[in-house]
């Protein structure tokens, strides 16, 4: 038997978008209010209090309405100016991309690169920062998604914060998954979404933005007003007394009310640490098959997606083919300067369950012994579900 490409997947895997919550997806399906009634306009004050309690905060986030690519963006328009110096920090794809927004606000640009298996040291930081004292911006990405691994930014953002800078912090793909929050790290404006760990939909930026950032943003002349790229114009946005500079995106704003509640109610604790042990059994479980993780040590592996290093020979884009045909699973690939060297097996949000670690691993041998590559599938089973149990 096998999955035809155009048939929906049994489990979706991925590092993101995820599956959403089925009962997210309820929500989703509440009425689209008219954004200037009363009621909508309470309920949008009502779910950014919900998200400043997610992302503990002592101030309100904006919610902007596009998917969080529009919320780092507009972070680069809104906070960087041509009198600024950014020190842009990359450990992988998303890290190195912030550098190329950064670029079209300042030609004052330098950057500390490591290997796209690695992550930032913070000394490394410290050094960086002495050398360039001009540095007045900081950029720096949590989980590199492609490389499947996880700076230390709540040590870095002390570091910047030591030498005053302001701190900007792409934290999608970790915030929701893992502990961490704007001001852990003493971030200027944090940047996250809801369709990674949170599990709901692709759709939404949620920023936490300090108050020197908003006097930044306010005295720089050149950040975008009455634009989609706008975050000055959301300033007031979450109180109910304030009119909307457009229409906000009312059925995502459903479905992130309801994936907050979800994310609250469980308990943060308890979802970061299904994430944790969905990681662990997952990491385990690769091993005991003969396999290597891409990140080079077990410390910097993220809790959110397990990259797994191809060995010789596999051609990476037919493994993931195969892993759909047979078994009807997708993972996700690299991107970039990963791609074809690593695939990825996500856990975020709804498929942060151990169990599916499992089954991931399964289709993963599977399809690794039919391209010809001897992966001890049993071991890595028994591996994964050895780790579950000592948890139990
Ligand atoms: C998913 C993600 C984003 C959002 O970008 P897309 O490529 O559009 O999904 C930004 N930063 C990181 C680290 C991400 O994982």
């Amino acid at each position: 038997m096998r999955y035809a490409d155009d048939a929906q997947p049994v489990l979706t895997l991925t590092s993101g978008p995820v599956n959403a919550y089925p009962d997210v997806l309820r929500g989703l399906g509440r009425t689209v209010l008219y954004d200037y009634d009363p009621a909508f306009q309470a309920f949008y004050e009502k779910v950014v209090e919900k998200a400043q309690k997610a992302m503990r905060l002592s101030t309100k986030p904006v919610i902007l309405h596009g998917e969080p690519v529009l919320g780092l963006e507009a972070a680069a328009a809104s906070l960087i100016t041509p009198d600024d110096t950014v020190l842009n920090l990359a450990s992988g794809v998303y890290g190195k991309g912030f550098g190329y927004w950064a670029k079209r606000y300042s030609p004052n640009l330098v950057e500390l690169v490591t290997a796209y298996n690695e992550a930032l040291d913070p000394q490394a930081v410290r050094e960086m920062l002495v050398k360039h004292p001009e540095v007045t911006v900081v950029s720096v990405c949590h989980h590199d998604t492609p490389s499947g691994t996880i700076n230390p930014i709540d040590e870095i953002g002390k570091i910047v914060a030591e030498h005053g800078g302001y701190l900007i912090v792409d934290a999608v793909s970790s915030f929701g998954g893992m502990k961490t929050h704007p001001e852990d790290c003493s971030a200027d404006i944090y940047i996250t979404g809801p369709n990674k760990c949170l599990g709901a939909p692709p759709g939404l930026t949620m920023a936490g933005i300090s108050d020197r950032a908003w006097a930044k943003m306010k005295a720089n002349p050149a950040a975008p007003r009455a634009s989609m790229l706008s975050i000055l114009d959301w300033e007031k946005a979450w109180s109910r007394s304030e009119p909307f500079p457009f229409t906000p995106s009312v059925a995502e704003m459903n479905g992130l009310d309801v994936a907050l509640d979800l994310y609250l109610g469980e308990g943060p604790e308890n979802v970061w640490a299904r994430h944790a042990l969905t990681a662990k059994a997952m990491r385990a479980g690769v091993r005991a098959m003969g396999l290597d993780i891409w990140p080079a040590r077990e410390a910097i592996a993220s809790p959110t997606t397990t990259a797994v290093r191809i060995p010789e020979g596999i051609d990476e884009a037919k493994l993931r083919k195969e892993v759909r045909a047979r078994y009807g699973v997708v993972f996700s690939s690299g991107r970039g300067e990963t791609l074809g060297k690593l695939t990825r097996i996500g856990h975020m949000g709804p498929t942060a369950q151990p169990i599916y670690a499992v089954a991931a691993l399964a289709a993963l041998g599977g399809a690794l012994n039919a391209l010809g590559f001897e992966a001890d599938t049993a071991a890595g089973v028994a591996a994964s579900v050895a780790a579950i149990d000592a948890d139990a």
